[in-house]
């Protein structure tokens, strides 16, 4: 325990103010977790670890058992259908999104583990609160905030005078910011789905909505609302998540709880935390900055990717490049020097944290004045002898582990990784100006060393010509070919129009 008061920043209120919890003996955080149904990519990393270190700080704070942390799994969502179908053509759906469900979320915990974020305290799964959500859409009619409409249930917008609060937004000028849904079953377009149909082959439940069997399925924003409460109660200390959240998600669970309760308030202090964009440029898919954490692990340690999460201020925007990662790599190494572990672990952080250190942290997560801080005390370390010197490395190495570099002593960058992310975005450059989208982490140059890019792109075009044409034995010879110069072929379908695509790679 300690006496420096913990402030953080509130999108509800726009203020900076000292935290207090409901109950010092269960401080109680909710952070909205994955949709599981593709690799995470970097961009997801951020929450994650932004939340580590809060989880970690709060811990120190007001003691390791007295935090509970919530981060929840999406395994139900249109993506995930759409994706398991595309995925498992051949299986019946709902094998096909278990599977894939399945796949994903072991993916993301092995690679979230190797960020170092401890596991959060609860883990639930949308799809086993089914009955809870069934239950608060039931409240949700009963007391006149929700609708039934062909089949769907719909939150009521206008039914709640406080909608807009968390957006600081009208709903008029909500309406006008955001993609929403326009629907002849809506009442008012800004209104959301609480239950859908489910039909065919969908993932299902049995409900007493909508005309004949009522089998359905829950609309996003309403497991965040029902899993809170079962594991935190009516209103709990902190809810986060990403920027990107407070319009609609994190809208409308304030809108549905504080509805389907009797309380004005779900969370009382909402922190989100800001963008990520690699190399100056938003991340995505058409782009091709789309970079996974699996892929960057290939190249980074976790530690390196972490450090460099946390460089930056978490409310502010990230830029994300090779030169921040080399940055962070040669900090690690310096701060290495004097780092010894804790005996106890995560766990022993209240022995000496230094007291700067901590008053940065707690300040709003200041991490990037945290660590200035200990580069200070390694100028001290050098000066300093025997027993002081001691001394000053305990709590420099006991403030490191407070935000997860609890074995820093173990951290040996990998030779290669320097340059790859400038080799990445060199090879993007390049191969932006092809029509072939290259696979991630391929040598663009060496392939074109071998081979001119129009051949090569004239000779894929030929052989899907080729396929299309069911000409299997000209489609194999061309693959035989650039084969035989190391260019191997993968066939994919691309998400967006369901068309054939080839990719190529440098074979290994
Ligand atoms: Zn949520």
């Amino acid at each position: 325990m300690t006496n420096i008061a913990l402030n953080l920043y509130n999108t509800l209120t726009r203020k900076k103010a000292p935290f207090e919890p409901i109950d010092k003996d269960n401080v109680r955080l909710y952070v909205c977790g994955p949709t599981v149904y593709d690799f995470a990519h970097i961009g997801n990393a951020r929450p994650v670890i932004v939340f580590d270190v809060l989880f970690r700080l709060l811990r120190h704070l007001y003691g390791v058992e007295h935090v509970t942390y919530v981060r929840n799994i999406t395994d139900v969502d249109d993506k995930i259908n759409a994706r398991a179908a595309q995925q498992y053509p051949d299986v019946p759906l709902n094998e096909a999104i278990h599977t894939l469900t399945k796949g994903t979320t072991k993916q993301f915990h092995e690679d979230i583990a190797a960020l170092g974020v401890l596991e959060p305290s609860q883990e639930p799964r949308a799809t086993d609160h089914i009955d809870g959500m069934i239950e608060m859409t039931k409240v949700l009619i009963e007391k006149g905030h929700a609708y039934e409409a062909q089949g769907h249930v719909l939150f009521d917008v206008a039914s709640d005078k406080n909608y807009g609060d968390l957006s600081n937004r009208s709903v008029d000028e909500m309406m006008a910011g955001a993609r929403v849904e326009v629907a002849d079953y809506k009442k008012n377009p800004m209104d959301f789905v609480l239950w859908k149909p489910s039909t065919g082959d969908e993932p299902g439940w049995d409900s007493p909505f909508g005309e004949g069997q009522g089998r359905g399925r829950p609309g996003w924003h309403l497991e965040c609302s029902v899993m809170s409460r079962k594991l935190l109660g009516e209103r709990f200390d902190i809810h986060g998540g990403g920027l990107d959240l407070i319009f609609p998600h994190h809208e409308n669970e304030i809108a549905q709880s504080t509805c389907a309760h009797e309380n004005e308030v779900m969370a009382n202090v909402w922190m989100h935390n800001g963008y990520l964009q690699v190399e100056g440029e938003k991340m995505s898919k058409s782009q091709g900055n789309f970079i996974t954490i699996n892929e960057l692990l290939k190249e980074w340690q976790g530690e390196e990717l972490r450090f460099n999460m946390l460089r930056t201020h978490y409310r502010q925007p990230i830029d994300w490049t090779a030169k921040g990662l080399s940055e962070t790599r040669r900090n690690l190494l310096r701060l290495q020097k004097n780092f010894k572990p804790l005996e106890g672990g995560v766990d022993a952080v209240e022995l000496v944290a230094d007291g700067q250190f901590l008053e940065a942290l707690c300040d709003d997560l200041n991490v990037h004045q945290a660590t200035s801080r200990l580069f200070e005390m390694q100028k001290k370390i050098a000066r300093a002898t025997g027993a002081e010197k001691e001394k000053l490395e305990q709590s420099f190495s006991a403030s490191l582990t407070l935000i997860g570099f609890e074995r820093l002593d173990l951290y040996s960058p990998f030779g290669a990784g320097e340059d790859t992310m400038e080799v990445k975005k060199t090879q993007l450059d390049e191969a932006r100006k092809y029509a072939v989208t290259p696979m991630p982490g391929q040598d663009v140059k060496y392939a074109l060393s071998k081979m001119e890019p129009e051949k090569l792109n004239q000779m894929i075009e030929d052989r899907l010509a080729a396929r299309d044409a069911k000409d299997w034995a000209n489609a194999d010879r061309i693959r035989d070919e650039l084969g035989a110069l190391h260019i191997e072929l993968h066939d994919g379908k691309d998400p967006d129009t369901g068309k054939v695509i080839t990719r190529w790679d440098i074979k290994r």
